[in-house]
């Protein structure tokens, strides 16, 4: 089972685009998403800065910038 929020979730579509990102797709949405930062915080209502990895980090660039 994946995580319920992968339709709405950019961060699923940088991970499926961007082979060097799509260790934390298998880990996290399509694995223990239970653990991940955003669905906690989206789940709770908080805001969701858009470069926070699932484990909580801030990327010091967009996710859409990464370099493959
Ligand atoms: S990054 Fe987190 S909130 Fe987004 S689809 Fe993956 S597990 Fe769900």
């Amino acid at each position: 089972m994946a995580c319920a929020r992968v339709s709405g979730c950019p961060l699923y579509k940088a991970f499926a685009m961007k082979s060097s990102l799509r260790v934390w797709q298998s880990y996290y949405c399509d694995g223990d998403f239970s653990r991940c930062e955003r669905l906690k915080r989206s789940s709770a209502g908080q805001p969701v800065p858009p470069n926070m990895l699932p484990n909580g980090k801030l990327l010091d660039v967009p996710i859409d910038q990464i370099q493959d």
